[in-house]
């Protein structure tokens, strides 16, 4: 069974698993390409503030 780590109680959960079965924790399926989007709008705004 693959399992992946909680970021809010580090316990080894089922990687299927949409929330933690230990604090209810909701893990986030497109939380990395809300992180990309975050960062690339840091960096254009940056550009633009350089530029
Ligand atoms: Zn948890």
């Amino acid at each position: 069974m693959k399992t992946k780590e909680c970021p809010s109680c580090a316990m080894e959960v089922d990687a299927e698993s949409k929330i933690c079965p230990v604090c209810s924790y909701e893990f986030a399926e497109t939380s990395t390409l809300a992180r990309w989007t975050a960062i690339l709008l840091v960096v254009v705004i940056l550009l633009y503030l350089l530029f």
